[in-house]
C-alpha cells in the first residue's frame, strides 16, 4: 500500500476510483477470513516485536499499519461501527469492500459514478425501512444468547456460556459507563467474576500501610506529590557540614508539611496517578493512610465516578469537599498480585468485572470479546430488538431490495440490484470461512428464504445447509446489521464520487489563512 501513498500525490478520474476500489477490497481481504464462528485470527507485529493476536475487526483496523488516505476513510466505517454497536466491525469492512467491488462492475458497464452513489443511497434508505419491520423482542434468555453469539469465534468461546451470564448480570444492573472491566492473567477464564463495586489495579506503596480501610475518605491526585521542580533547582553554597545538614533538614521539613497539608483534608486513602516522594509516603504510612501511586487515568476516572471524589491537579488544594467515600476498601490478591477492591460506594450502580485468562495475550483478547459482548447486550436491552444471525438479515434485505429495484427504473436500478447482491457477501463469507462451498450454501439459503419464516434462516456453518438461527440460538441486536449497512453505503457512495486524490500538505505547514507558502 505504501507505493500507492506516493502515487496518491495526484490521481484523477478512473485512476482515483480504481485506487479507492482496490484499497477497499484490500482492507476487506485483511479481515475477511476472521468473520464468523470459524474465522481465523490475525497476528499483528510491529518493528519492536510487540504483537497482538486478534480476531476483532476493529482492533485489526486500529493496529494495522494502513497509511493510505483512502484506507483511513474506510477505517472510519469500523470506528463508527465500534462506537455505535460494539460489534459487527468485520462485517462493516467486508460490506464496504463488496459495495466497491460491485461498483467496479457498474463502472465497467458505463454507469456514471453519481448514479451509482444515488442508487446505493436509495438502497440504504430502503434497507433501513425494511429493517424497521424485522426483529423480535429481547428477553433474558435471548440476551444471554446475544452475548454468546458476540463471543463466538473468539478466544472467549470455550467459556462463552459462563461469560454470557456475567454479561447479562452486569448489563442489566448498570449502564455501560458504570461497568469497569479489569484484566488479570495467570488464571482460568472461569475464574472471571463480577462484583458490585470497583476493582483497581495497584497496591499500597508501603508494606506498613493497612490492608483494609473501613469508611474510606478518598483523595485523588493527578500530579507528582513532591517539592515542586522549580523549588528543587536551588544553588546552595556549602561552607560546612552543618549547612548541609540544615539544608537536608529544611527539605525534609517541607516534605512533611506537604504530607501534613494533605492529611489536613481528613483523608485516610490516597490514589495518585504519578509519583510520591518517599519521605511523604513514609509519613502517610506512619499516620495509617492507605496510598496507591501510578494509578492509570482510566482507574482515576472510575474512582472519581464511583466514590464521588474530585480529581485534583494540585496536591496543595486537596480539601475535604474534594474527597470521595466508600464503606470498605480492601487490598486483595488475585493471580499472585494485589488489587484494590472498593465496595459500598455512593454510586451504587458501580460494577466491575474481573476478566481472567491464562496469559497476557489471551486475557487481552478475552477482554475485547467481553467488551463487545457487554456492549451488544446493552444495545439489545436499549433497542429491545434482536434478529437471527448467520447472515439471515442480509439475505432478507437482499431479496427485498431486489424486488424494490424493479420499481426504481433507470440506471439507479442497476445500482440497487448491485447493492442487494453485495449484502449477500456476509452469509457467503461465513460459509467460505467454514470450508463450505459458498455457492451450494447460497442456493440452500435462497430456497429457505422463500419459506414463510425464511427470514430466520442463516448459514449453518457445520454443514452448509440453511438453518433456523433463532432455533440454533444465534441471535444479535438488529442495530448491528443496520449500522453496518448504513456506514458501508455512506462511505462507498462517498468514495465512488471521488474524482481526484491529491496529497494534502500537513496542516502545520498551512498558515491561518490556509494559503501561506
Ligand atoms: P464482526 O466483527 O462483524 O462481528 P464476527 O467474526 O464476530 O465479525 O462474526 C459475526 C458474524 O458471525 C455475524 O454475522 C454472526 O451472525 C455470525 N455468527 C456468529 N455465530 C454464528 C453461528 N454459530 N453460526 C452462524 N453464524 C454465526
Ligand atoms: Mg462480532
Amino acid at each position: 500500500m505504501s507505493e500507492q501513498v506516493n502515487d496518491a500525490k495526484k490521481q484523477t478520474g478512473a485512476t482515483a476510483r480504481d485506487v479507492c476500489i482496490h484499497i477497499a477490497q484490500q482492507m476487506s481481504d485483511i479481515v475477511k477470513h476472521t468473520l464468523g464462528p470459524s474465522g481465523l485470527d490475525n497476528m499483528l507485529v510491529d518493528n519492536a516485536g510487540d504483537l497482538v493476536i486478534t480476531n476483532d475487526g476493529a482492533t485489526i483496523m486500529k493496529e494495522s499499519y494502513l497509511d493510505h488516505p483512502v484506507a483511513k476513510v474506510i477505517m472510519n466505517v469500523a470506528r463508527t461501527q465500534e462506537e455505535e454497536c460494539y460489534d459487527g466491525t468485520t462485517s462493516s469492512i467486508i460490506l464496504t469492500g463488496e459495495l466497491m467491488a460491485e461498483a467496479k462492475e457498474l463502472l465497467k458497464n458505463k454507469i456514471h459514478p453519481t448514479k451509482i452513489a444515488l442508487g446505493y443511497q436509495m438502497a440504504a434508505i430502503k434497507a433501513e425501512e425494511f429493517l424497521l419491520d424485522m426483529g423480535i423482542e429481547a428477553d433474558e434468555q435471548s440476551l444471554n444468547l446475544v452475548a454468546q453469539t458476540a463471543m463466538t469465534g473468539k478466544s472467549a468461546e470455550i467459556d462463552k456460556d459462563y461469560l454470557a451470564d456475567i454479561c447479562v448480570e452486569v448489563a442489566s444492573a448498570a449502564s455501560l459507563d458504570d461497568i469497569n472491566i479489569v484484566r488479570r492473567p495467570n488464571g482460568k477464564i472461569r475464574d472471571s467474576v463480577a462484583i458490585r463495586g470497583l476493582l483497581v489495579n495497584g497496591e499500597k506503596c508501603d508494606h506498613s500501610m493497612p490492608d483494609t480501610i473501613v469508611d474510606a475518605k478518598i483523595g485523588l491526585v493527578a500530579a507528582d506529590i513532591d517539592i515542586p521542580d522549580f523549588a528543587q533547582t536551588v544553588n546552595v553554597q556549602v561552607t560546612d557540614n552543618s549547612a548541609v545538614k540544615d539544608f537536608i533538614a529544611s527539605r525534609k521539613e517541607q516534605l512533611l508539611e506537604i504530607s501534613q497539608s494533605i492529611r489536613a483534608s481528613g483523608l485516610n486513602t490516597l490514589f495518585c496517578s504519578r509519583q510520591i516522594h518517599p519521605v511523604i509516603i513514609e509519613d502517610l504510612a506512619d499516620k495509617g493512610v492507605y496510598v496507591v501511586r501510578s494509578v492509570t487515568r482510566s482507574d482515576m476516572e472510575a474512582l472519581s465516578k464511583a466514590t464521588g471524589a474530585r480529581i485534583i491537579a494540585n496536591f496543595d488544594s486537596v480539601a475535604e469537599k474534594d474527597l470521595g467515600s466508600a464503606g470498605l476498601l480492601e487490598e486483595i490478591s488475585i493471580g499472585d498480585k494485589p488489587m484494590v477492591k472498593i465496595t459500598k460506594t455512593p454510586n451504587e450502580s458501580t460494577v466491575s468485572v474481573l476478566v481472567r485468562a491464562p496469559t497476557e495475550h489471551v486475557v487481552d483478547e478475552v477482554k475485547r470479546a467481553f467488551d463487545d459482548a457487554i456492549g451488544v447486550v446493552s444495545i439489545a436491552v436499549e433497542d429491545n430488538s434482536i434478529v437471527p444471525g448467520g447472515g439471515a438479515p442480509y439475505m432478507t434485505l437482499a431479496s427485498k431490495l431486489k424486488e424494490y429495484a424493479s420499481t426504481v427504473g433507470g440506471r439507479e436500478q442497476m445500482a440497487v440490484e448491485s447493492f442487494a447482491s453485495a449484502l449477500e457477501v456476509i452469509p457467503k463469507t461465513l460459509a467460505e470461512n467454514s470450508g463450505l462451498d459458498p455457492i451450494d450454501a447460497m442456493i440452500a439459503l435462497r430456497q429457505a428464504h422463500n419459506l414463510e419464516d425464511g427470514w430466520k434462516f442463516g448459514v449453518n456453518v457445520n454443514d452448509g445447509t440453511a438453518a433456523n438461527m433463532i432455533e440454533a440460538n444465534v441471535v444479535e441486536p438488529k442495530r448491528i446489521a443496520g449500522q453496518a449497512i448504513r456506514s458501508a453505503a455512506d462511505i462507498a457512495s462517498q468514495l465512488i464520487r471521488i474524482q481526484q486524490i491529491i496529497t494534502k500538505r500537513p496542516a502545520k505547514e498551512i498558515g491561518d489563512d490556509g494559503f501561506q507558502y
